[in-house]
């Protein structure tokens, strides 16, 4: 089981991470825009970043950047969740210093495809 930061500022999107985070033995914490999903990185140290992009507050891109460039948090994963799926995109969001990228709507396989990755043996 590891622990499981979703940053979203859609209850309904967190909601369904939540539920299939959860189902596949992980703990989850949640935070609904980037500003918080960088104080709580900070705070709890998730094995894991769940980044949508667009927030109020501090967009994803703003938050993955903060996360990236600090010490405590840098070595953190986080995986970009957000349904700009047009070509380029995918190079654009790994250019930020996003890890990964899934696109929304969510494909339950693909993405646990993804989380086993940043997950797995740790
Ligand atoms: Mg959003």
């Amino acid at each position: 089981m590891r622990k499981i930061l979703i940053v979203d500022d859609n209850a309904k999107n967190r909601k369904l991470l939540k539920v299939i985070l959860e189902s596949h033995g992980h703990e989850t914490i949640e935070a609904d825009n980037g500003k918080e999903g960088v104080r709580l990185a900070k705070e709890s140290k998730p094995a894991l970043v769940l980044m949508d992009v667009q927030m109020p507050e501090m967009d994803g891109i703003e938050a993955t950047k903060i996360l990236h460039s600090e010490d405590e948090t840098a070595g953190i994963p986080v995986i970009a969740v957000t349904s700009y799926a047009m070509k380029g995109d995918k190079e654009k969001f790994l250019a930020t210093g996003f890890t990964d990228y899934v696109s929304k709507p969510i494909d339950v396989n693909e993405f646990i495809r993804v989380i086993d990755k940043y997950t797995q043996g740790k």
